[in-house]
């Protein structure tokens, strides 16, 4: 099995890194305050406009402002989450090419602005099958390191499952990573409402047990490098991708007490990607998983 030197800190008492996906509409910059103000140590932004493939190029100052402002906040580390638009694995030649543009773009941005890593959903084959989709994946992914020159890394995101989506099993992470030339350098996002949506219970022990062995033995437990803390309100293999603040949902706070007691988990940044209907809802949802992590019951 191919190992990776994540550079994180490994033991059992480590204290796992929260933080949240935060708006930049009001600016770069004030992402990295707000997330200083909501008591984050790390956290996940879009680099680019989220409704549409077209992005203005980032602007230099405000790049270098931006890492200037992670470096004095000590936030770390800095998650870019690619456009969801991007779909890589269309057989359509002109969304495929579309999608590799602005994965290269994505990729430069994320290098420009000094993430850690970029966040990518491996796409929908749209009916041309896990195999051809995923080779279109892999390929768009070393076209898109070929042009840009970056050296971030992209986590491939493990999906839900609902419509043609691609890495709903750890299995099909594998196989991206296997065809791509890239795979050495490729980590793996784990979404828990994704993986409880696509089949893997999360939310229990036993559940668990399973769903980390089947992690470790398909991609290697080192290549996980981000986790997304989500709740789902979707049932177990539903292949519903419907986010849920932590423990209103289906996995509940004594899953996510039991995710968080897990040594191979917890050396891991885990960013809340949950609802915001009201204001207060992200500091309720840090605060729980935080409490979490502390093995407190509610
Ligand atoms: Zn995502
Ligand atoms: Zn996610």
């Amino acid at each position: 099995m191919c190992r990776i030197e994540t550079g994180l800190p490994k033991g059992d008492n480590i204290m796992a890194r929260f933080g949240i996906h935060l708006s930049i509409s009001g600016g770069l910059t004030n992402a990295t305050s707000r997330a200083v103000e909501l008591g984050c140590d790390c956290f996940q932004i879009f680099s680019r406009n989220p409704r549409t493939l077209k992005a203005k190029p980032l602007d230099p100052g405000e790049a270098n402002s931006f890492r200037a402002a992670v470096v004095e906040a000590g936030l770390k580390p800095v998650v870019i989450h690619a456009n969801y638009l991007i779909n890589v694995a269309s057989p359509k030649d002109e969304t495929y090419e579309k999608s590799v543009s602005a994965l290269t773009d994505e990729l430069r941005r994320a290098e420009i602005l000094g993430a850690d890593c970029l966040v990518l959903h491996p796409g929908n084959h749209l009916g041309s099958g896990v195999e051809a989709g995923s080779r279109r994946i892999a390929s768009a992914i070393d076209r898109a390191y070929e042009d840009s020159g970056a050296l971030v890394p992209i986590c491939l995101e493990n999906m839900a499952g609902a419509g043609t989506e691609i890495g709903v099993s750890f299995s099909e992470l594998r196989s991206i990573i296997d065809i791509s030339e890239r795979g050495p350098f490729l980590r793996i996002c784990l979404d828990t409402c994704h993986a409880y949506g696509g089949g893997y219970n999360v939310a229990t022990e036993r559940g668990l047990d399973a769903t980390l062995g089947e992690l470790d033995s398909a991609v290697g437990l080192d290549r996980v490098m981000i986790v997304h803390a989500n709740d789902s309100k979707g049932q177990l293999g539903s292949g519903k991708d419907r986010h849920d603040h932590i423990g209103e949902g289906s996995i509940g706070l004594a899953g996510f007490r039991a995710i968080l007691a897990r040594p191979e988990l917890r050396r891991l940044p885990f960013v809340l990607e949950t609802p915001v209907d009201a204001p207060e809802d992200q500091v309720r949802d840090l605060a729980a998983l935080k409490a979490c992590a502390a093995g407190e019951e509610r």
